[in-house]
């Protein structure tokens, strides 16, 4: 057995390459399969991804990477920390687990939120001052034994015991004083007693995740850090502990980690800007292992091996031992670019997925141990590929660059809103509390069927657009029965909110099978912006006009803004990321004029991810927040003062954009707030934000349906702190992964709860 890491992943997908695990869950969830079965196609995909890892030639294999949902809610079953309202059902340890991701209809689930500043959502633990930590759960262990059976050592990966507890929040009825935190030494204990059986097991290395100090800490914060390692480390009876920092630089928790007893500490090297330059200087990290994320775990770009291996280089003297690895778990990229038959071949030959990263890696290590002569022609062909991208024509578009070049101010400016609240209500002429939906509606098998027959050819343009139509008229007079104010024509013809605009953009690429998980079952395929972006011509405008004609009513016209197109696609890297995103706003800005001149007044530029781009680090705030409102800005600053103009944000936790959200100046703001409790308006207010709000009053993320009163509750107290004329009702998000039925009665109790308090 070997005590070095050598070439490693700090972890891999585990939805399938086939997205078996999905179907599988959704099987489960509607009782069209039991437990045993759900159970075996989940053993079948950590066999295929220990044996495909093993057999790729890495030296240590990452374990316990499997999740059921999510590895934020597995480490808080693992360790007991089981709120008490699920824990009461009286379930199966399973349909615990899965009643606290997803809510029964007796109990809302736990809050979700992104993972740092993915498009990951992770379920967020609730810890009070009685949560009982103890070692419940031993998965982590039986997959340790599942895998060796196999022949595969593995190397069980948890979430740290910091980041579990900085993720967490304080349970409902916990005392203002309380932190998560303050239960660091109980749930160190949980986690001593989980090494132990770990080292008993013959558990020779363990990986936990650190990610939270890739983002500012407090001193306090790092001292809990230092303890809790030290506490760790100091156990007789241990694994090895790999201690892996990613999403940024660790900055001082570095020299934390260097100091305490763990043998090896995982950097980012790719997101860590200043990472390699700090290390040689920091001190107690000559006798560890020094696992160096080389290879970028997020993007979907070929690695520069020759920069990586010259890089690894200046890092040689630092360490006792120099692994190589992926910058962060792979979980954020798809399985395999040979999958992949629909794009086009150069393109192709630029991308590393999951399974090209693992080459990579395995290339970097024995370039390092055995010379750079032993992978000289894996070298040579990866360093054509990045030539090739670099001189490559299709990257470039002249007239795209020189209209960048010749933005002027006025383009990011509207007239005042006072103003333009008087023309858009003369306009539209709408009730106080207007109810709203947020734009798609429940996706039929019906229309993704037509979806896909269309892709495939079996029915011709006209056919489908045809069964589009029916299908939004459909919508038209769902939401006209219901009562509702602003309509939608629902998104049936849209697979993904970025997607679709990618594949009716110049300069991305679509995928077949490259799915990311996103949460849960639910996973999205992010096309790859490759190049300069813009649009051939219009996207939505049919759509929404055909939706208009039929109803009296307004209908909101439905953009993805550009950060969140930035943010839900694989983006280039050879560029500024503020660049890419100003030429897509372009192209945004040039459908709201064509929505706008077809008649519609109402139109909604989504930017759910906008706080998910937000860098960890504050420093780098200001920076992001700069080109991430310009680039709104210049998406819909371009409309006459009549003609209203939307926004959708999620993901609560918006305290850091909040001065961003009043800075893109839409005149009607939808935001998540019903996982949170409306605790967002009182954020707005502290900011002086006074344009039209609409705190999500439906969460959609859960099939349970609220009922009126409920609604009315959660409108009340957003009237506590919105005056009326400019409180809107609607969900906290588009509805396209749920029911008719859940949703045809949630937006009836929408509807009466407004009314109720008109
Ligand atoms: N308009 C989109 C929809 O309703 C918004 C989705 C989102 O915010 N994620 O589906
Ligand atoms: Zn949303």
């Amino acid at each position: 057995m070997t005590s070095k890491i050598g070439s490693t992943v700090l972890g891999y997908p585990r939805i399938g390459p086939d997205r078996e695990l999905k179907r599988a869950l959704e099987r489960y969830w509607s009782s069209r399969i039991g437990e045993a079965e759900l159970r075996a196609v989940a053993r079948e995909l950590r066999v295929q991804t220990w044996r495909s890892l093993w057999d790729a030639g890495l030296d240590s294999v990452p374990g316990n990477t499997f999740s059921y949902y999510d590895q934020v809610l597995d480490t808080a079953v693992t360790f007991g920390a089981i709120p008490p309202r699920f824990a009461k059902l009286g379930l199966g340890p399973l349909d615990t687990y899965f009643a606290m991701a997803r809510g029964v209809a007796s109990e809302p689930p736990l809050e979700m939120t992104k993972w740092f500043d993915t498009n990951y959502h992770y379920l967020v633990p609730e810890i009070g001052p009685d949560t009982q930590f103890s070692l419940a759960d031993r998965t982590p262990v039986e997959q340790y034994r599942e895998a060796a059976e196999l022949g595969v050592t593995t190397r069980p990966v948890l979430v740290g015991p910091l980041t579990f507890l900085l993720l967490a929040k304080s349970a409902d009825g916990t005392p203002e004083s309380f932190r998560p935190l303050d239960r660091l030494d109980a749930l160190v204990d949980a986690y001593a007693e989980l090494l132990g059986e770990l080292h008993r097991a013959g558990v020779e290395w363990v990986q936990l995740d650190e990610p939270a100090f890739a983002a500012d800490r407090s001193s306090a914060e790092l001292a809990a850090l230092r303890a809790a390692y030290q506490r760790l480390g100091d156990l007789a009876e241990r694994p090895k502990l790999l201690v892996a920092g990613y999403f940024g630089d660790l900055g001082e928790a570095l020299e934390v980690l260097a100091a305490s007893p763990v043998e090896a500490i995982g950097a980012d090297l790719v997101a860590g800007k200043f990472t390699v330059d700090v290390l040689s200087s920091v001190r107690g990290l000559s006798g560890k292992t020094l696992v160096a994320g080389l290879v970028d775990g997020r993007n979907v770009w070929r690695t520069d091996l020759d920069r990586a291996l010259a890089t690894a280089a200046t890092l040689l003297g630092s360490a006792n031992e120099v692994a190589v690895s992926t910058s962060c778990s792979l979980l954020h990229v798809p399985y395999d670019v040979d999958a992949e038959t629909g794009i086009d071949p150069q393109v192709k030959s630029w991308l590393a997925f999951a399974a090209q990263k693992v080459r990579e890696v395995v290339v970097l290590g024995r370039a390092l141990r055995e010379g750079r002569d032993a992978v000289a022609d894996e070298l040579a062909e990866a360093r054509a590929a990045i030539a090739d991208r670099a001189g490559a024509d299709r990257v470039r578009n002249n007239r795209v660059r020189a209209r960048l070049q010749a933005l002027r101010p006025e383009y990011t400016q509207r007239g005042e809103y006072d103003t333009r609240r008087a023309a858009q209500q003369k306009a539209l002429n709408l009730p106080p509390l207007p109810t709203t939906t947020i734009g798609s509606f429940p996706q039929t098998t019906d229309v993704r069927k037509a979806r896909a027959a269309v892709r495939a050819g079996r029915i011709d343009q006209a056919t489908y657009r045809r069964r589009m139509q029916d299908e939004i008229e459909r919508v038209i007079r769902l939401q006209e029965g219901l009562g509702l104010d602003v309509l939608v024509h629902g998104e049936p013809e849209r697979n993904d909110m970025v997607q679709y605009f990618a594949e009716h953009l110049d300069g991305f690429a679509s995928t077949d099978n490259a799915w990311v998980q996103s949460y849960g079952s639910r996973c999205v395929r992010p096309p790859i912006l490759y190049g300069d972006v813009s649009r051939p011509a219009p996207i939505t405008v049919e759509w929404a006009s055909y939706a208009q004609r039929l109803t009296e009513k307004p209908v909101k016209g439905m953009l993805t803004g550009p950060v969140t197109i930035l943010a839900w696609s694989f983006v280039r890297d050879d560029q500024p990321p503020a660049d890419t995103a100003k030429q897509v706003a372009l192209a945004i800005r040039d459908e709201v004029a064509d929505l706008e001149a077809a008649g519609i007044r109402v139109i909604q530029v989504d930017e759910p991810a906008l706080r998910e781009l937000l860098p960890l680090r504050r420093a780098e705030h200001g920076d992001y927040l700069d080109w991430a409102v310009t680039s709104f800005r210049l998406a819909t600053c371009g409309v006459a003062d009549s003609t209203q103009i939307h926004t959708h944000l999620c993901y609560s936790e918006f305290g850091d954009v909040i001065n961003a959200i009043v800075a893109l100046g839409a005149d009607v703001t939808s935001i998540e707030a019903a996982r949170s409790r409306m605790e967002v308006l009182d954020d707005l207010n502290a900011v002086g934000f006074g344009h039209g709000v609409g705190p999500g009053v439906y969460d959609i993320h859960s099939p349970r349906v609220p009922d009126t009163a409920e609604v009315v509750d959660l409108l009340r107290a957003a009237l506590a702190a919105v005056p009326a004329e400019r409180l809107w009702v609607n969900p906290d998000c588009g509805l396209k992964t749920r029911g008719y039925a859940e949703v045809e009665a949630a937006l009836q109790n929408l509807v009466a709860a407004a009314a109720e308090l008109r």
